[in-house]
């Protein structure tokens, strides 16, 4: 694609669309840091979005795009232990401002909180999830966001293993999963259960 288009196709921060955009303003570059900076219309919803880049002529997965994308909880939060909904809404707003090291680390920290909530008494995160009364496909969840968050957690174990976008948004999937099996479809369970003695009574 030329730099001489004017209509390009990026996913809008603002209506989640993967769309088209018109050139709004013409490239400039920042005289504060050297980049190149361009501002674009969107043309499903009329968000304006401004597009940095580093090198000019390159519009891979190294650009970035403001405002940023925040990603909303996917499951029922008000289903959730009060510290453990803390920190998964801390691992969305972490992932939306673009550091995803700490929304890893914070998806760990609600695999960990949630292991303490259902009564662990080990030490160690791996021993913790061993002792999980739980389905064994979600243990083997739970010990791939402990793997993931330990690159986060412990750098020294993993010098020069980066955590990149992709990677942190997997993390919140699985974690999403997580949670919705541990504890938002037992409490909806309880709700029907509930609703159905008193249609009967
Ligand atoms: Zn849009």
């Amino acid at each position: 694609m030329s730099d001489n288009e004017i209509i390009k196709v990026f996913d809008c921060p603002h209506c989640s669309a993967r769309c088209q955009f018109n050139l709004a303003v013409e490239e400039l570059e920042c005289q504060t840091n050297g980049s190149y900076q361009t501002s674009w219309i969107c043309q499903n919803c009329s968000g304006i979005i401004v597009i940095r880049r580093l090198y000019q002529y390159t519009w891979d997965h190294s650009i970035d795009i403001f405002p940023r994308t925040k990603i909303k909880p996917k499951i029922r939060i008000d289903k959730l232990p009060e510290n453990i909904k803390k920190d998964y809404l801390e691992s969305l707003r972490d992932y939306g401002n673009g550091c995803y090291v700490s929304s890893v680390i914070m998806c760990r920290r609600a695999i960990q909180q949630t292991c303490l909530d259902k009564g662990a008494k080990k030490i160690k995160l791996f021993d913790q999830i061993e002792e999980l009364n739980i389905d064994k496909n979600l243990k083997k969840l739970a010990h791939k966001l402990r793997f993931w968050g330990n690159k986060g957690a412990h750098p020294d174990i993993l010098l020069g293993e980066k955590i990149e976008e992709k990677d942190a948004k997997i993390a919140i999937d699985f974690t999403e999963k997580f949670l919705q099996y541990v504890y938002v479809i037992p409490k909806e369970i309880e709700e029907i259960e509930g609703e159905a003695v008193k249609v009967k009574s």
